[in-house]
């Protein structure tokens, strides 16, 4: 498959278990902006397994770490994206990785959100979807 995840140089991988490894991010929102990547080819999160997101959890926390320790960074913010709608190019891949963006300033954080009101409408919806989700679930 030709996927630039799939691929990695082994020369840029900073962090690896098992079934993940963790790169530098091309394009960073901030200095030492790291992803997150399985080895194993997945689009989406809801993909993972338990065990392997387990494991991929406790290198997400590693790097959290090692930016807050290693760059002084006063802290974090951990995302993923999941944009099929995008055509895939140079800021959107579609091979599953979790941002860890580390955070310098308080501008840094304050930067990222434009933000609205959430309206009763959507609260409404939401709690009926995982309510009907949660029951589901225990069926
Ligand atoms: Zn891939």
């Amino acid at each position: 498959m030709d996927c630039r995840f799939c691929n990695l140089s082994r020369d840029a991988i900073l962090l690896e278990s098992n079934g993940w490894q963790v790169v530098a991010d091309l394009h960073p929102s901030t200095d030492g902006h790291v992803l997150v990547i399985p080895k194993k080819h997945y689009e989406v999160l809801h993909e993972v397994p338990k065990e392997e997101l387990t494991e991929g959890m406790e290198l997400v926390k590693q790097c959290q770490l090692v930016l807050l320790r290693g760059l002084n960074a006063k802290g974090t913010q951990i995302r993923n994206n999941y944009v099929p709608f995008v055509n895939e190019n140079a800021y959107v891949v579609r091979h599953l990785h979790l941002h860890v963006i580390p955070f310098y300033e308080p501008q840094d954080f304050k930067q990222l959100h434009n933000r609205k009101e959430l309206t009763p409408q959507i609260l409404e919806k939401l709690k009926l979807i995982f309510k009907e989700y949660d029951k589901q679930a225990r069926l």
